[in-house]
């Protein structure tokens, strides 16, 4: 009996140090996307950083790969992830209740941390499919994407405006981020959508492992949109970045922006983001796509939801302003 109700003790004693622990630190998790794409890794760069100092602050950062924008938006929604990435026009709509997430309602404890890198509006075309600027994708193999990714909210609403729908291509895919540069090389589709920052791994897959060449995205109507649209502008992929494609490409874009809810606590938010800008030099050299960071642009552009109090008080405190 007494060796029982030693063994408990023992048992309990471990137990109390193991919770005592698990208090000290605080689990975050970051939703990015597909992981040949430019958030996981940049979600990765960030939690590089905070998990450095956990002795310090006790929070331990876990990166997701995920559907992408939209997927990260409605899990923070639903208290399943404290951060995620999201593109600039998905915060926006998210935040106002509109476009996809209208049926949902306004997301109001919506926040931004931070602005991170330009992503354009990316189309790759096999070289072969006759395949020379966007409108030539009408009756071709395209893939739109997953649903919960913000290439296929914005694919979406790109159509609607074009007067085009699902059976204005001979074929429609909607896979993952990861699965359409071998599709394409595959020759099962001849062109992929994907809203992204470059240079992406996903991309350079797709412009090596076979024959393409991206394509301008650019016409009256995608000038009408980027007019009407804060969070749309024109942008340019350098010539030369990829192979196949050594002139400028015209298209359009967003900006990744980094978002939590206001129900994640200031003192978390305050000390992620001081994690990223105290180091904003080596964040800068994790990704080739992060590399033209800017500070005074990070803390403005495309951040349609409100700040976070916990990054708008290191803001104050570092002197940026937004
Ligand atoms: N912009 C894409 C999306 O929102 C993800 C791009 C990436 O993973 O870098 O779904």
């Amino acid at each position: 009996m007494n060796r029982v109700i030693m063994a408990g003790a023992a048992t309990l004693g471990l137990m109390a140090a193991g919770a005592a622990q698990a208090q000290d630190q605080t689990f975050i998790s970051i939703g990015t996307g597909g992981v040949t794409g430019v958030y996981y890794p940049a979600g990765g760069a960030i939690c590089r950083l905070v998990n450095r100092d956990r002795a310090e602050h006790g929070i331990r950062c876990g990166v997701e790969s995920t559907g992408g924008s939209i997927f990260n938006i409605n899990a923070i929604r639903d208290g399943e992830l404290e951060f995620g990435i999201a593109q600039s026009d998905w915060q926006y709509h998210a935040f106002n209740g509109t476009s996809r997430f209208e049926d949902d309602g306004a997301f109001e404890d919506l926040r931004a941390v931070f602005a991170l890198h330009p992503e354009p509006f990316t189309v790759v075309a096999r070289a072969d499919a006759g395949i020379t600027n966007f409108d030539d994708l009408v009756g071709k193999r395209v893939n739109i994407g997953n649903p919960g990714s913000g290439q296929r909210g914005t694919m979406e609403v790109v159509m609607a405006e074009m007067g085009w729908d699902m059976d204005t291509f001979s074929l429609v895919t909607e896979l993952q981020a990861g699965e359409q540069a071998q599709a394409l090389c595959d020759n099962n589709i001849d062109a992929i959508v994907y809203t992204v920052g470059h240079p992406s791994g996903a991309i350079q897959e797709a412009t090596t492992a076979c024959d393409t060449v991206l394509v301008n995205v650019d016409n009256d109507v995608i000038r009408a949109l980027v007019e009407d649209r804060d969070y749309y502008r024109m942008a340019t992929i350098p010539g030369g970045m990829y192979r196949g494609t050594d002139e400028d490409i015209t298209t359009f874009g967003v900006g990744a922006t980094f978002v939590t809810s206001a129900a994640v606590p200031e003192e978390v938010v305050f000390e992620v983001t001081r994690a990223v800008f105290e180091n904003l030099d080596q964040f800068r050299s994790l990704h080739p796509a992060l590399e033209a960071l800017d500070a005074e642009e990070m803390v403005s552009d495309g951040l349609s939801a409100p700040i976070h109090d916990g990054a708008a008080r290191f803001f104050s405190e570092a002197g940026l302003t937004n």
